[in-house]
């Protein structure tokens, strides 16, 4: 396995991180809620996966049914273009997310990665405008602190400095941007001000307001007030502008509701969800969009190679039927993980403790020293992946008790141990 990393090194990009970077750990094996990992130094773990591969093992890994549900795919078939030719995998999973999101959601497209879903909900939107006779309606309000995507549309809507617009001009179209909600309560009326402002200044340019409903993920695991959400949808549609629900990381019980638009109890126009569809297996992702939006843009200009990929769709179909057993776990991993990440809200190194349902979240007072707090994790027993000031964990819902307690008490002692 050294052999593999010396492999790897200075070959293989990582995401964000430079060729000749710190050294990733080898994986070994991965079953259930445990990963088998082995260092450059060639020692070995055995440990709790506080990540579920960013969001997506939900079931954990090696899942029976989900393993079965690939298996029994390839015997039939792996792959078929989907223009022209239809299949039941794809057509069972869009059954399966038109019953599972909120009201009346009820086309779905099928696109290859989180991504893809947003650049194609973008277009959908614009789509939509041109539709109704108002072309000029091509710009999206976004949030600051928002992250929806590594490609260039997507990009566009992250927040512009964590998404680094001034490296790409002219590749990253401009866009409009509300301040980062705020975290409590008290603050909102001023934001929603601000927000009602914004849209009626430039409406006749906007054609929709993409959102990560109640937590911005990976944008810094902001959790904030639902009723933010609620105002989006009410001035969305003051001026017939469309809300886009961002649901790849909040999506499929994460946050304690089937999706993060349920808190808000806000039909979005168009959701897009990634992440966990497949429980990890493939990747795959959806847009689903109101009978209203699928009616006017009748033909949507996008069709990737692999959409509705058989395979992935299988496995999707097979995550969607463990969901409601295993989602019914994130009541109970919230208040277990509020228990025991209490003790880290104690550090000196440590601004805010968070948690909303399958989430736990330890926001330093500085950046976190990532390899030296993901080695004393894993000495404790614990795969984190800390980025910027955070260390967070998204469990697997299969995680025990004990498992959520030993997460808590890896993530506290790590920070402890390296920054005090
Ligand atoms: C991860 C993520 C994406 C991008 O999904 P990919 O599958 O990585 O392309 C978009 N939006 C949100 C909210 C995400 O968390």
């Amino acid at each position: 396995m050294t052999a593999l990393l010396e492999r790897d090194r200075g070959l293989v990009w990582h995401p964000y991180a430079p060729l000749d970077g710190p050294s990733p750990y080898a994986v070994r094996g991965a079953s259930g809620t445990r990963l088998q990992l082995e260092a450059a130094d060639g020692t070995r773990f055995d440990v709790v996966d506080a990540m579920s591969s960013w969001w997506c093992a939900i079931h954990g890994y090696r899942h029976p049914a989900l393993d079965a549900a690939v298996h029994a795919q390839v015997d039939r078939f792996s792959h078929v273009m989907f223009g022209g030719l239809t299949h039941e995998p794809a057509v069972r999973l869009a059954e399966q997310l038109v019953a599972l999101t909120p009201g009346d959601l009820q086309h779905v497209f099928l696109a290859d990665s989180g991504s893809v879903s947003v650049e194609v909900a973008l277009k959908l939107a614009v789509q939509y405008q041109a539709a109704i006779g108002r072309p000029q309606r091509r710009r999206f309000v976004a949030l600051r602190g928002g992250y929806h995507g590594d490609t260039t549309g997507a990009m566009s809507v992250c927040d512009p400095v964590d998404g680094m617009h001034a490296l790409f001009p002219g590749l990253v179209a401009e866009q409009l941007f509300l301040p980062r909600p705020p975290a409590d309560d008290a603050s909102v009326d001023g934001w929603v001000a601000q927000a009602e402002q914004l849209v009626a200044e430039h409406a006749e340019t906007i054609a929709g307001i993409v959102v990560e409903p109640v937590l911005q993920g990976a944008g810094g695991m902001h959790v904030y007030p639902p009723v933010c959400v609620t105002a989006l949808r009410r001035i969305a549609d003051e001026h017939g502008i469309l809300l886009i629900a961002d649901e790849i990381a909040t999506g499929f019980g994460r946050t304690g509701t089937p999706f993060g638009v349920d808190h808000a109890g806000v039909v979005p126009d168009v959701m897009c969800v990634g992440k966990a569809l497949t429980g990890g297996y493939l990747s795959l992702a959806a847009v689903l969009c109101t009978g209203e939006v699928g009616r006017t843009v009748r033909t949507l200009l996008h069709g990737p190679t692999f959409m509705g990929n058989p395979l992935a769709c299988a496995v999707a179909s097979a995550s969607l039927d463990l969901l409601p057993a295993h989602a019914a776990r994130v009541p109970g991993i919230a208040s277990e993980l509020a228990v025991a990440l209490k003790p880290a809200a104690a550090l000196g190194s440590v601004r805010d403790v968070r948690v909303l349902g399958a989430v736990g979240v330890v926001q330093l007072t500085g950046p976190v020293d990532v390899v030296a707090v993901t080695r004393a994790a894993l000495e404790r027993g614990v795969w984190v992946r800390p980025f910027r000031d955070l260390v967070y964990t998204m469990p697997p819902y299969i995680c025990a008790p004990d498992e959520i307690a030993t997460i808590g008490a890896a993530v506290t002692g790590a920070i402890e141990q390296v920054h005090g």
